[in-house]
C-alpha cells in the first residue's frame, strides 16, 4: 500500500501474487458488518475562532471499533473501504453519527459538523437529497453540516462534482476545501470551486514561528482567501505559539492539539460546555493578551 498526502492508502497489488493480502480481505469483509452492527464511531476536534476564541465547528473523524483490533484510524480503514466499493456507505454512517450528535447539542450551542467526503461522494447525484433527508431526521438546518473535501476527490469528473456541490450550497450546507496547498492545481481549481471555506494544510501551518517562509505563505493564501469571501481555517495547530502566529497573520479559525484532540462524542459535549465557561484558559488568555 502507498501513502497518499492525506494519509489515505492507495491499494496496490503483491508484486508477487496480483492480490490483496488475507489480512486486506478479512479487513474488507469485517468491515462490511461493522457498518451494519454500529462498530463505527466518530470522534469529534474543536474548532476556535482565533479571533473571540468562540467555538465555531467541530469536525468528525471516523474510528473504528474493532472488537479485537481496539480502535483503528482512517489510516487502517479508509484503505478497506475504499477496495471494498464502501466509501459511500461509510460517509452514510459518518453522516448519521456526525448529525446525530449535532442533534444532542444544536440547541444549545449552534457549532456546526463537518464531514469528510471521499471522490466516491463528490459523484454522487444522490448526495444532495441523501444530506437533506439526514438533516430533516435529526430536525438540524443545513448550516449545521459543513461538508470537507480534498481537491484531489474532484479529480475523475470535476464538471459532475461541482454540480453536486453547488446542489449542497443551495441547501444552504457549508462546504470545505481540505488540506489546502498540497494539491496540483489549488488557484485554478479555486476559481470555480462552489466553498465557503479553505483549510490550509498542516504541513504550511506547523512551521510558522520558525519559518518565515511558511509565514509568508500562510499570510498571503489569509489574503488570497478573504478576497475570494472563505473562511480560513488552519488545521494541525499544535501548540499556543503558533496559534499566536496564525492569529497575528490573519487566520480566522484553528483547529489542532493545542486546542483540544479529537475526542468522543461525550467528551466533546462536556468540552463544549466546559470552554464556554472557562473560556480555554490555556489556549485564549494567552493569545488575546498578546
Ligand atoms: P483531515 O480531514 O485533514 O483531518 C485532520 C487529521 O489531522 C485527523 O487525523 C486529526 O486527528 C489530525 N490532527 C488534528 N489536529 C492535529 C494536530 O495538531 N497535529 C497532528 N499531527 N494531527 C492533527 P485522522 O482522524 O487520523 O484522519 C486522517 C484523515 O482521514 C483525515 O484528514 C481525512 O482525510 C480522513 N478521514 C477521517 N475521517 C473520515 C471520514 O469519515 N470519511 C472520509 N472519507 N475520510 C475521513
Ligand atoms: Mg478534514
Ligand atoms: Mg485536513
Ligand atoms: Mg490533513
Amino acid at each position: 500500500a502507498k501513502s497518499t498526502r492525506t494519509g489515505v492508502h492507495v491499494y496496490v497489488p503483491d508484486p508477487v501474487t496480483g492480490t490483496a493480502g488475507g489480512d486486506r480481505l478479512r479487513t474488507m469483509e469485517e468491515l462490511r458488518t461493522a457498518l451494519t452492527d454500529g462498530e463505527l464511531v466518530v470522534f469529534l476536534q474543536p474548532q476556535l475562532d482565533l479571533r473571540n476564541g468562540d467555538v465555531v465547528g467541530a469536525e468528525a473523524l471516523v474510528r473504528w471499533n474493532h472488537p479485537t483490533r481496539g480502535l483503528l484510524s482512517p489510516a487502517d480503514l479508509l484503505p478497506a473501504a475504499e477496495q471494498a466499493g464502501l466509501l459511500r456507505p461509510l460517509t452514510d454512517t459518518v453522516l448519521e453519527l456526525a448529525l446525530a450528535a449535532a442533534g444532542r447539542w444544536w440547541t444549545d450551542h449552534e457549532v456546526p459538523v463537518s464531514v469528510n467526503l471521499s471522490a466516491a461522494n463528490v459523484t454522487d447525484l444522490d448526495l444532495p437529497d441523501k444530506v437533506a433527508s439526514a438533516l430533516r431526521r435529526h430536525g438540524l438546518p443545513a448550516r449545521a453540516l459543513t461538508l470537507e473535501l480534498v481537491e484531489d476527490t474532484l479529480m475523475t469528473d470535476p464538471e459532475r462534482g461541482r454540480a453536486v456541490l453547488s446542489d449542497l450550497r443551495r441547501l444552504g450546507v457549508r462546504t470545505s476545501i481540505d488540506d489546502y496547498g498540497t494539491g496540483y492545481s489549488s488557484l485554478a481549481y479555486l476559481r470555480h470551486l462552489p466553498a465557503d471555506e479553505l483549510k490550509l494544510d498542516r504541513s504550511l501551518t506547523a512551521d510558522v514561528d520558525r519559518d518565515p517562509r511558511a509565514a509568508a505563505i500562510v499570510q498571503h493564501t489569509v489574503a488570497l482567501a478573504h478576497h475570494l469571501g472563505l473562511s480560513l481555517v488552519a488545521e494541525g495547530v499544535e501548540t499556543v505559539a503558533t496559534s499566536v502566529t496564525l492569529a497575528r497573520l490573519g487566520c480566522d479559525v484553528a483547529q489542532g492539539y493545542a486546542i483540544a484532540r479529537p475526542m468522543p462524542v461525550d467528551d466533546f459535549l462536556g468540552w463544549l460546555v466546559a470552554s464556554e465557561s472557562a473560556l480555554l484558559d490555556e489556549v485564549l488568555v494567552p493569545l488575546l493578551s498578546q
